[in-house]
């Protein structure tokens, strides 16, 4: 098995994070399964009887730190939506392997490199400016504004000349970076609250955090202007759900949730067709995730995906599925 030697989709990068151990794995006999070869960028992970190895863009051992994932993952699709492209980043993962922690390492370098960049930015012939920010939870389907949470939930359009929104949808001025991190903080905040209120994980739900980036340059004494959408996504818990969990609410819950999961991985699957000359059909309103962010998804568009994964010989079967999946989303 040679995963080196296949074609990849230029537009998608994939990324994996191992963290380190937790408590609970050191109390129930650590072993380490997920061998990291820095140099190689290749993954091993040995869950008896079998070892089996993935390559990917980016592959983070526990010890690489946050700053360090800024500088390798966030920072160039960073600069790719300052340029103009619609972005996404997404974490991906069962529930404890590091979306969120990774999420908001990111975010919060991510707001201060965005903001110091448009400063720079307003001295040379462009002028960048962040006009607003938003954030939505999908739960069962649903979208739901949290930075409005007593709103009703919403609908996802799409308007043939500014692409997808969600109608309704609040949007918040931001003048700085830590305004941002202070609207994300609010949101998630809401989020946590919410979810508790309704006696359910926050881990069963999609957050997507947009910001909206519009940069003017002089080009050939022409104004450009040009308006890109930047989404951080934190995914649903991609774990399988236990027979003996799902029941009534639950059942629902894990339905939705494989639905946008399966329905990522069918939309990136479909891109990768495309860019190797296939004409396929990318089923984007399969569901509202995926409806949500087409712009960023599909065109001239890039998407960073990164796979959280514990080390721990325990979750080997987990984390076999999330590497298949990333791998999915990479190769033909
Ligand atoms: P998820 O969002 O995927 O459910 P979390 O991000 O909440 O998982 O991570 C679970 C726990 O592990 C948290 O306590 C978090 O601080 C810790 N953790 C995750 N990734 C790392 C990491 N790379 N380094 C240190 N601690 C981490
Ligand atoms: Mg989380």
């Amino acid at each position: 098995f040679s995963a080196a030697d296949q074609p990849t989709n230029s537009n998608v990068q994939v990324v994996v994070r191992v963290r380190p151990p937790n408590q609970r794995e050191h109390e129930q006999g650590y072993k380490k399964a997920a061998a990291v070869d820095a140099a190689a960028q290749t993954l091993t992970l040995s869950v008896t009887p079998f070892a089996r190895s993935f390559k990917f863009d980016y592959v983070a051992d526990e010890d690489v730190g946050q700053e360090d994932i800024f500088q390798r993952v966030g920072k160039p699709i960073t600069d790719a939506c300052l340029q103009g492209y619609h972005c996404c980043l997404i974490a991906y993962g069962q529930t404890g392997a590091g979306k969120t922690f990774t999420m908001e390492g990111s975010f919060e370098l991510f707001f201060c490199f965005v903001f110091g960049y448009a400063r720079i930015f307003r001295f040379v012939n462009c002028f960048t400016t962040i006009p607003y920010s938003a954030f939505v939870q999908i739960y069962n389907e649903q979208v739901q504004d949290l930075l409005d949470p007593d709103s009703a939930h919403l609908n996802i359009r799409e308007d043939t000349k500014n692409g997808m929104y969600v109608d309704g949808l609040q949007e918040v001025v931001v003048p700085s970076a830590e305004a941002t991190y202070g609207v994300f903080r609010r949101g998630s905040q809401n989020r946590h609250v919410g979810m508790t209120a309704m006696n359910i994980e926050s881990s069963r739900s999609h957050s997507v955090f947009t910001l909206v980036v519009e940069s003017q340059r002089v080009v050939g004494g022409v104004m450009n202007r040009k308006t890109s959408r930047f989404y951080l996504v934190d995914l649903a818990g991609s774990e399988r759900q236990k027979y003996s969990e799902t029941i009534g609410i639950r059942l629902k819950e894990a339905g939705s949730i494989n639905k946008s999961l399966s329905a990522l991985g069918n939309v990136i699957k479909a891109l990768v067709d495309i860019s190797e000359g296939k004409v396929r059909h990318v089923p984007y309103r399969d569901s509202k995730l995926t409806f949500l962010l087409k712009d960023a998804l599909g065109g001239n568009s890039k998407c960073t995906l990164i796979a959280n994964v514990s080390p721990a010989d325990k979750n080997g079967e987990e984390t076999l599925s999330t590497l298949k999946f990333a791998q999915r989303a990479k190769l033909m």
